[in-house]
């Protein structure tokens, strides 16, 4: 299986994209880059799995139903916890930030425009040729990691979390799982910024992958926050040289 990481940072900067994962033509996880990760592609999405609600996951389905609006056959279907759907329907797409798309019909059709799924930690289901299935992360609100299935193999994504020793139980004991992404977004003396808003530093992911006992899995990191891209990419390589800092634009097959 293949997937395109369209934008691989913890914020935006000058050639610095946020949290977006192409898991096929129609799917994504996050929507930190689809306007210019796909330019007019973004025609074709119809599903987007949220990690939470945070603004670097969220910003681009604001940009993507304005701009396919028009052109829409079928409503947008964003899946996410219940919290972070809440977030986004209580404090975005409200008509005060944005139009409320769930009760706007699309012109070629009857149907709203979005579509929001409910979709339960520890419950799995179908996407596409896909399996899908959802745990809690630790962040610092509701946020949920991703198992990505297709046929017998899969990609294990965290979405932003601190240590979770649940992820390398998981990949401990499911051999399908080939890689795992996970979030790295400040250096480790920031620890105290880190720890409050539950992000790792390489120390704190150093740490807790004393819990993998497997040898035949690629990691790979990403979320690093814009500021201190440098100090981090290079305490990654010092610290933890088997693991792979993901730039936009980059695919992982396994
Ligand atoms: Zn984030
Ligand atoms: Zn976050």
């Amino acid at each position: 299986m293949e997937i395109k990481i369209l934008g691989s940072h913890g914020s935006i900067f000058k050639n610095m994209k946020s949290t977006c994962i192409q898991l096929s033509e129609k799917t994504l996880i996050d929507a930190g880059n689809i306007i210019e990760g796909l330019g007019k592609d973004c025609i074709k999405i119809d599903n987007i799995l949220l990690t939470h609600a945070h603004l670097d996951h969220i910003i681009d389905i604001a940009f993507l139903i304005d701009f396919t609006f028009k052109e829409r056959t079928k409503p947008l279907n964003i899946y996410g916890h219940k919290e972070t759907l809440d977030a986004l329907k209580n404090h975005i797409m409200n008509w005060d930030i944005w139009p409320e798309f769930s009760s706007i019909r699309l012109l070629k059709t009857s149907d709203y425009a979005i579509n929001y799924i409910d979709i339960k930690p520890g419950r799995s289901f179908n996407l596409e040729d896909m399996k899908i299935y959802p745990y809690e992360s630790n962040h610092s609100v509701k946020a949920l990691s991703y198992i990505i299935y297709r046929g017998d193999r899969a990609i294990l994504f965290t979405g932003d979390t601190y240590k979770n020793s649940k992820t390398w139980e998981i990949v401990n004991k499911d051999s399908r799982i080939k890689a795992v992404i996970t979030d790295v977004s400040f250096p480790s003396y920031m620890d105290d910024i880190a720890l409050a808003s539950k992000h790792n530093t390489p120390e704190t992911l150093k740490e807790d992958m004393e819990n993998l006992k497997r040898e035949d899995i690629k990691i790979y990191a990403m979320h690093i926050k814009p500021f201190c891209y440098n100090e981090v990419t290079q305490e990654i390589e010092e610290k933890l040289p088997h693991i792979t800092v993901l730039k936009d634009g980059d695919y992982i097959n396994v």
